[in-house]
C-alpha cells in the first residue's frame, strides 16, 4: 500500500480510502458484522487504514464492530454531519464517540457544503469542534462538497484542514462548474497544504464501462491525491487497491470482475411530499402523479442526500 500525508493534518492515510456508503443502509445493509469482515479484509490484506462514513449512512456500528477484529489505531476514521450550532455539533460528536464506541475522531467533517456562505451557517459547529481538536477528541476538521464554490470556499475557513471534494474524468455530479474548473479549485487548496481526499471517481457507478480511463486520469492528474471509492466485496476491494495502488489492470481482473450497476429505487409507499426533489443537488428527481420518480438516472450520483430527505424511508440505491 501507498501511504500519503493528508495535507497538515498529521494524519498518515492510505492511497485509498474505503467509502462506507455502500455497505450502509443507503446501498447493501450490510449488518455490522458483514461490513467489519470487508472492512478488516481491507486493512489486514492490503493495509488501506482510511475509511469515511456519514451520520446519515447510520453505520456506526459496523466500525463499532470493527472495532473487535482490529486496533482503534489500526484505521482512521472520517465522519460528516450536518451540524449548525453547538448542540448539534456536541450532538453529532457525541453520537459518533458512543456508537463506534471510541475516544477520538480522526476527521470530522460538515457534510454537502456549497460555498462560503453555507460554511458561515455553520460557524458555531465549527468552534466547537476546534475547541474539541483542541482537547484531542478530534484530530481535523473538514468538509464535503460538490461545489467548485464550496472547495474554493476552504480559504475563508482557516480551521478546515480537508476537503472531500467531488471530480471524475466527465465532471459527473459537479454542480456548479465543469471538470476543468473543479480542477484547479482542487489543485489550488491542495497547494495551500489541504488534506484532500477525492470522492465519485466512478461517477457514482456512471463510469463503471470506463473503469480503467476513470482510474487513470485520477492518476495523471491528481498523482497525490487519495481517492474515495466506495466497495462492497472482497474482489472489489482486491481490483481498486491493482488498480489504483499497484497501477496494474489485467484483462483477467477485468473478467473476473463483475460490477453490478446501482440504481435509485423508490418504493411505492412515497407519499409525494417532495422533499427528495428539493434535497437533489443533482435535478434527478421529479414529482408525477403525486409520487417521486427519477426524471434521469443519468443524472444520479447516488450521493443519498434524497433518502436523508425522505421520512417515509422509500429511497434506496439497489
Ligand atoms: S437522486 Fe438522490 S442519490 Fe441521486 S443525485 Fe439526487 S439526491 Fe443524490
Ligand atoms: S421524500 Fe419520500 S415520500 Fe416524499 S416524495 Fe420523496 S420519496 Fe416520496
Amino acid at each position: 500500500m501507498q501511504f500519503t500525508n493528508l495535507g497538515t493534518t498529521g494524519i498518515r492515510v492510505s492511497k485509498i480510502c474505503f467509502g462506507s456508503l455502500t455497505t450502509s443502509r443507503l446501498q447493501k445493509n450490510f449488518s455490522a458484522e458483514e461490513a467489519a469482515a470487508l472492512f478488516a479484509y481491507a486493512i489486514l490484506k492490503h493495509q488501506i487504514n482510511f475509511f469515511d462514513t456519514a451520520e446519515l449512512y447510520g453505520n456506526y456500528a459496523h466500525f463499532r464492530a470493527l472495532l473487535d477484529l482490529v486496533k482503534r489505531e489500526e484505521f482512521v476514521l472520517s465522519t460528516k454531519c450536518y451540524a449548525y450550532d453547538r448542540a448539534t455539533a456536541k450532538a453529532s460528536l457525541e453520537k459518533v464517540l458512543r456508537e463506534v464506541g471510541t475516544d477520538y475522531i480522526d476527521i470530522m467533517m460538515l457534510h454537502e457544503q456549497e460555498s462560503e456562505h453555507t460554511l458561515r451557517g455553520h460557524r458555531e459547529a465549527i468552534e466547537y469542534f476546534g475547541e474539541q481538536k483542541q482537547k484531542g477528541v478530534i484530530r481535523a476538521i473538514g468538509y464535503s462538497t460538490h461545489f467548485v464554490r464550496g472547495v474554493k470556499a476552504a480559504e475563508t475557513m482557516p480551521e478546515m484542514k480537508v476537503i472531500h471534494p467531488l471530480i471524475n474524468r466527465r465532471g459527473i455530479g459537479i454542480v456548479d462548474g465543469e471538470r476543468l474548473d473543479m480542477e484547479q479549485a482542487i489543485h489550488e487548496q491542495m497547494d495551500r497544504g489541504m488534506g484532500c481526499y477525492l470522492m465519485k471517481p466512478l461517477g457514482g457507478g456512471h463510469l463503471l464501462e470506463e473503469y480503467p480511463q476513470a482510474i487513470s486520469y485520477l492518476h495523471e492528474e491528481f498523482p497525490e491525491a487519495v481517492i474515495a471509492i466506495g466497495m462492497q466485496s472482497k474482489i472489489e476491494v482486491d481490483l481498486n487497491v491493482r488498480s489504483i495502488v499497484d497501477h496494474e489492470w489485467t484483462k483477467t481482473e477485468q473478467e473476473r470482475f463483475h460490477f453490478q450497476e446501482k440504481k435509485l429505487k423508490i418504493a411505492d409507499w412515497c407519499v409525494g411530499c417532495g422533499r427528495c426533489v428539493e434535497a437533489c443537488q443533482q435535478n434527478a428527481l421529479g414529482l408525477q402523479d403525486g409520487k417521486a420518480v427519477v426524471l434521469d438516472q443519468s443524472k444520479c450520483v447516488r450521493c443519498g442526500y434524497c433518502a436523508k430527505a425522505c421520512k417515509e424511508f422509500c429511497i434506496k440505491v439497489v
